[in-house]
């Protein structure tokens, strides 16, 4: 059989694995992964092996664009004119009526680089708003928040090759087994290889990573800062630093050595709920590590001291000297597959283009002079759990939801909710309708997926790839950025006449020239011809750019990297109480992705686990006499779920666990884990916390 074939990479997680895939000539696909990709080399995840059965169901997909006139009527099929002028109509008015920040975006890291950067062209440079943010605040603005601080800009530098080269690692609040399988599989052949190589897993739950773990710190919820101020006042008890990069390279120690004076270890094991002896063979599989590099996710950057935590786990980096040389480095794991690449082009409400400021007047002055607009908008944008309490509370009016599904995923359900209500206009523009933010669309807009379009993302080790088109969209959809730029045209903005992607992404690119993310070595062309390439590659002929800071110059100011100075308190989260004795920490399972509009649709894998469930320790249970598979009600003043439990003692005792992917359009009696959670945020990065919301379980009894 003749196939065509197109190589594009995995749209779930932030791994980036390359696929090829082969289209028949009646327009059938099959998949498989690149064998001559660098991240994957061929493997692929179950999530991953299944992508191209989403791409031909095309059961819920949104076809046309619907609108209505009043929120009680009924959405009825209109055309791409009506649909594009509506939306301009209703942003001008707003506009002109409430001022620029009446209207909002919120995106996700699902989008392309391409659609990310119009999204924030026209909103900063030409509606006049910093609001644009992104579900990506969800999963990473703790770790950007601590990268830039201490080493001067948001910039992984390592690569997955040094996970081969490195002989260390700590994976703190992460499960890759599940979350990043093929990074995971990388570490296991590793570790299978080098019997030496040592792992340390910190999480208050003992997952799959665990498995290949030489120790397994299982911590209580919220303690992580205290802990890693703990190793690090061991290394320096046992001399295990390198004092000459510190000496050389970084400032700040001062200060924390005596915030590290005022650590005891003794203290430090007794908050964390583990051994001072675990505490110390974690110093010393670190101190002599000739490679240490740590990874992390969710379980760091998901808490109202998300930031502090991140400082915590990069002071070890820094302490011991082990980054910008080959197997080491700070590792954080984006969740999405181009968390990164919306971060290249600003795509939050606190950044401009490539890595600049929104609060920088100079860095304001360049993108709008690129733009050719007067000013870009110096008040600050409200970052995503911000822009919905403005909705509610009637400050926003007009908010555009692009690729995502907020009603599922943002914290404290009922008040998105109430926010989408109060909202006085919704546009939503998505692939599917299988959403629960989709059914308050005033303005449901169809787009195109993955396959649908031609595009570029950025993965976790700052691998931007090419994805090719590959079928037609379904009915009238349309790609995001076409989308964007056929409103900003209605809307009568210059500068938006392009007649495809590659011209956006050639704009982008020579936005970051002369920045240290400077891309403008790179087109479609290039891409597509050569493959993928780590920023930054600033020049035709550069080959990109694995591993920063071999130099030892960081992008702070004085070029040296910034020891921080997490200080551990109690209670900066919300506490339990005798009503809500429990912490509910929620996360992802294997093999679903986000709010399930795409691997929900999948048997396979929603055979793995079929339907949603409570994680909760063998005693907890009992008190409550609960047994495995009973229903159970997990409740707090915010609202409650009902669902079976599984017991385990995998999980510490006062902490359950929830998977949080199910919404109410596909499970009514479980509703949304978010029910639950609090929807306070780190005050530095504004991310949301996850991991700790005060809840009550009882057995659920008929009424
Ligand atoms: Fe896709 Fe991530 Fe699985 Fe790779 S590891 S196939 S990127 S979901």
């Amino acid at each position: 059989m003749r196939y065509q074939t197109f190589k594009s990479t995995c749209s779930y997680c932030g791994v980036g694995c390359g696929v090829v895939v082969k289209k028949d000539h009646k327009g059938r696909l099959q998949l498989e992964g690149d064998k001559d990709h660098p991240v994957n080399r061929g493997m692929l995840c179950s999530k991953g092996r299944n992508l191209h059965y989403v791409v031909q169901d095309k059961s819920d997909r949104l076809l046309f664009p619907e609108m209505r006139g009043a929120r009680q009527h009924p959405r009825q099929r209109v055309s791409w004119d009506a649909a594009l002028t509506r939306a301009a109509a209703v942003f001008q008015s707003m506009i002109r009526k409430y001022g620029p920040d009446s209207v909002g975006f919120y995106v996700s890291g699902q989008c392309l680089t391409e659609e990310y950067y119009l999204v924030n062209k026209l909103a900063k440079g030409f509606l006049g708003t910093n609001n644009i943010d992104t579900n990506s605040r969800l999963c990473m603005s703790s770790a950007v928040a601590a990268y830039t601080k201490t080493l001067g800009e948001d910039a992984v530098p390592i690569s997955y090759e040094d996970i081969e080269l490195a002989d260390c690692f700590l994976i703190a609040g992460a499960n890759p087994a599940w979350c990043h399988p093929i990074l995971f599989r990388r570490l296991e052949k590793h570790k299978e290889e080098n019997p030496n190589v040592k792992i340390v897993v910190v999480d208050p739950r003992k997952t799959q990573t665990c498995s290949i773990a030489d120790l397994h710190l299982q911590i209580l919820p919220g303690t992580d800062v205290v802990l890693y101020n703990a190793i690090a006042r061991r290394l320096l008890e046992t001399g295990q630093v390198d004092v000459d990069f510190i000496a050389k390279h970084t400032e700040g120690l001062k200060n924390y050595r005596m915030l590290l004076a005022g650590t005891s270890l003794k203290k430090a094991a007794k908050i964390c709920g583990i051994e001072v002896n675990d505490i110390k063979l974690a110093a010393q599989y670190i101190g002599n590590a000739e490679g240490f590099i740590s990874m992390w996710a969710m379980g760091l950057n998901q808490s109202v001291i998300g930031t502090d935590k991140n400082f915590a786990l990069l002071n070890l980096s820094l302490l011991t000297g082990q980054i910008g040389k080959p197997g080491s480095g700070p590792f954080s794991l984006t969740g999405q597959p181009n968390a990164m690449g919306g971060r290249e082009v600003g795509g939050m409400a606190s950044l401009l283009a490539a890595h600049r400021i929104q609060s920088n007047p100079e860095h304001r002055r360049e993108v709008a002079d690129f733009w050719g607009v007067d000013t870009l908008p110096d008040k600050p944008g409200l970052t995503a759990t911000k822009m919905f309490e403005a909705l509610e509370s009637g400050k926003m009016k007009a908010v555009w939801i692009i690729c995502t599904n907020p009603l599922t995923s943002l914290p404290n359900s009922r008040r998105i909710e109430k926010a989408l209500e109060k909202a006085r206009f919704v546009i939503v523009q998505d692939i599917s309708r299988r959403s629960d933010t989709a059914a308050y669309a005033d303005l449901l807009l169809p787009a195109a997926g993955w396959l649908e379009k031609d595009g570029t993302m950025t993965n976790s080790d700052r691998r931007i790839s090419y994805l090719s088109k590959v079928v037609d969209p379904p009915g009238e959809a349309l790609p995001d950025a076409e989308i964007l730029w056929r409103f900003a045209q209605k809307m009568g903005f210059r500068g938006f006449d392009y007649q495809d992607a590659s011209e956006v992404y050639d704009e982008h690119c020579r936005l970051t020239k002369n920045t240290n993310i400077d891309i403008s070595g790179l087109s479609h062309k290039r891409l597509q011809e050569e493959g993928t390439f780590q920023w930054p590659v600033p020049f035709d002929n550069h080959p990109g750019t694995p591993r920063l800071f071999v130099d030892k110059q960081f992008y702070t100011i004085s070029g040296k990297a910034q020891f921080n100075t997490p200080v551990y308190t109690e209670n900066r989260s919300e506490p339990t109480d005798k009503q809500h004795p429990l912490v509910l920490m929620t996360g992802r399972i294997r093999d679903q992705w986000h709010t399930m509009t795409r691997t929900g649709k999948v048997n396979r894998l929603n055979s793995h686990i079929p339907e949603p469930y409570l994680e909760i320790n063998y005693f907890d249970a009992m008190e409550r006499d609960l047994k495995n598979g009973d229903l159970a009600v997990v409740r707090n003043g915010r609202g409650q779920v009902r669902v079976k439990v599984k017991i385990s003692t995998d999980i510490k005792s006062g902490v359950v666990f929830l998977p949080m992917h199910w919404g109410k359009i596909l499970n009514r009696d479980f509703a949304r884990a978010n029910n639950l959670t609090q929807g306070l945020i780190d005050p530095v990065s504004k991310q949301p916390d996850f991991k700790y919301s005060a809840v009550q379980v009882e057995r659920y009894r008929k009424p």
